[in-house]
């Protein structure tokens, strides 16, 4: 495969945009560095680059892409909306229309909210939940990402007795001493956290399923007893369902689990790949927001046309009947093909799915924590990750990400993406 293109337009972004990259994950820096693939086309399951280079796409864009790149009802919702004017400031008909789609499928939503990414969608429910109960601190879990405002970029200490600490340049010790952090699927250490910091707690802030180490399932209870522990300890439970919402069913994690958040905070899917984020919940925590209440949150672009027309677009495609299903099977054909070559070669893997997503991990055990994930072995999935792209596969370029199929993508897809697992699993073998 030729990527002299990539590599030229890689220079030339080096000179003028930081890193070369508008987000850090898209660099190639871990695994091996290098240029990024230069995309320029993408239709259905597949991505055209800037050499001509065809791919089976599993990146999804990190996870809103559920119905394949530029699906005609969707791609018809947005022409639509620039021919119509893209931003008002002022409220549309479209806003509730939206409104009122999100709620029927997410019944805990009894108000929402349009924000522009999950990051302010999270970011205004910890501030919500702070204003609500008058108390300051946040209990996250370890290797949840819940976007890039200061609160969040805070990981744990030494255990569930230490407050956070920064994890980037930046960010004020003042503001990581309100943060907590405990390992994901431990009640234990969650319930002994909120023991120390008892009456200090305004919220429990949780990814429902993990989509940032991989994706990692909450063990049995474990969120039965996240709200338990939480609701005792006088605090807010809250969802970022950022990639969860519309990933797995026809609305959240909520309904896979039958338990409810206080509040949760969306993004993702529900834009139809249009810059979106949404957060919302019980009736009396909503509306300690502005105008209503004292939290204050706003914004320019909020609820804007092209958004909002391409997320009722995007839920409407995804109200078709047995779409989750279809998205199960091929995610099991692809997990039992990725299995089978490995058993073949003899590779250390294990692969967490759920219904259309999943991880592959290199190396022993199975993971259903951050410590562990990030033991996995990642300078084999750095190898994978090349040797896949050589062969037209593009995934995630990091050991933590998942592999987004879409509704697009077809058994015979599957089956040529088993076929280069086979070719790679055999070539990281020798
Ligand atoms: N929450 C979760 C679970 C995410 O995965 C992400 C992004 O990957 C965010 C929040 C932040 O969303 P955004 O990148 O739209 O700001």
């Amino acid at each position: 495969m030729n990527f002299s293109t990539s590599e030229a337009l890689h220079q030339e972004a080096l000179k003028h945009i930081v890193g070369g990259v508008n987000s850090p994950s898209r660099a190639y820096k871990a695994v091996g560095g290098g240029a990024p693939v230069y995309m320029e086309k993408g239709e259905g399951a597949y991505f055209w680059d800037v050499d001509g280079n065809k791919y089976i796409d599993y990146l999804g864009a990190y996870g809103p892409i559920i119905t394949g790149h530029a699906h005609p009802h969707i791609a018809k919702a947005i022409t639509h909306a620039a021919t119509n004017g893209v931003l008002y400031g002022t409220p549309t008909k479209l806003e509730n229309q939206f409104a009122k789609m999100l709620k029927q499928a997410i019944p805990s939503l009894e108000k929402v909210r349009f924000v522009n990414s999950g990051t302010e969608a999270v970011m205004t429910t910890v501030r919500v939940a702070r204003a609500y109960t008058n108390r300051t601190k946040i209990i996250k879990f370890a290797g949840c990402y819940h976007g890039h405002f200061d609160s969040v970029l805070v990981e744990a200490g030494s255990g569930p007795a230490t407050l956070g600490t920064p994890d980037s340049a930046g960010i004020p010790e003042s503001v990581a001493q309100d943060v907590i952090t405990v390992p994901f699927n431990n009640i234990e250490a969650l319930k002994h956290a909120l023991d120390i910091w008892e009456g200090q707690i305004a919220a429990v802030l949780v990814e429902p399923i993990v989509g940032n180490f991989g994706i990692v399932e909450p063990k049995e209870g474990f969120l039965q007893a996240v709200n338990d522990l939480t609701h005792n300890a006088g605090a807010l439970v809250i969802y970022d369902e950022v990639i969860t919402a519309f990933r797995f069913t026809y609305g959240s994690s909520q309904q896979i689990y039958g338990i409810e958040p206080d509040m949760t905070a969306m993004g993702k899917i529900i834009g139809g790949g249009l810059p979106i984020g949404a957060y919302g919940g019980k009736k009396q925590i909503m509306e300690q927001v502005a105008p209503l209440g004292p939290a204050y949150q706003a914004g320019t672009m909020a609820g804007n046309p092209a958004s909002m027309a391409a997320g009722i677009a995007c839920l409407e495609v995804l109200q078709e009947d047995g779409l989750y299903e279809k998205l199960d099977q091929l995610g099991e054909k692809l997990e039992t093909g990725i299995l089978e070559k490995a058993d073949k070669y003899n590779i250390s893997i294990s692969v967490n799915r759920l219904c259309g997503a999943l991880t592959v991990y290199f190396g022993d055990g199975e993971i259903t924590n951050y410590e562990q994930a990030e033991a996995s072995d990642g300078e084999s999935f750095a190898t994978f990750f090349r040797l896949m792209l050589r062969q037209g596969i593009n995934l995630a370029p990091s050991k933590y990400e998942a592999w987004f199929l879409t509704i697009a993508h077809t058994e015979k897809d599957i089956e040529e993406t088993i076929a280069a697992v086979e070719k790679t699993f055999q070539h990281m073998q020798t």
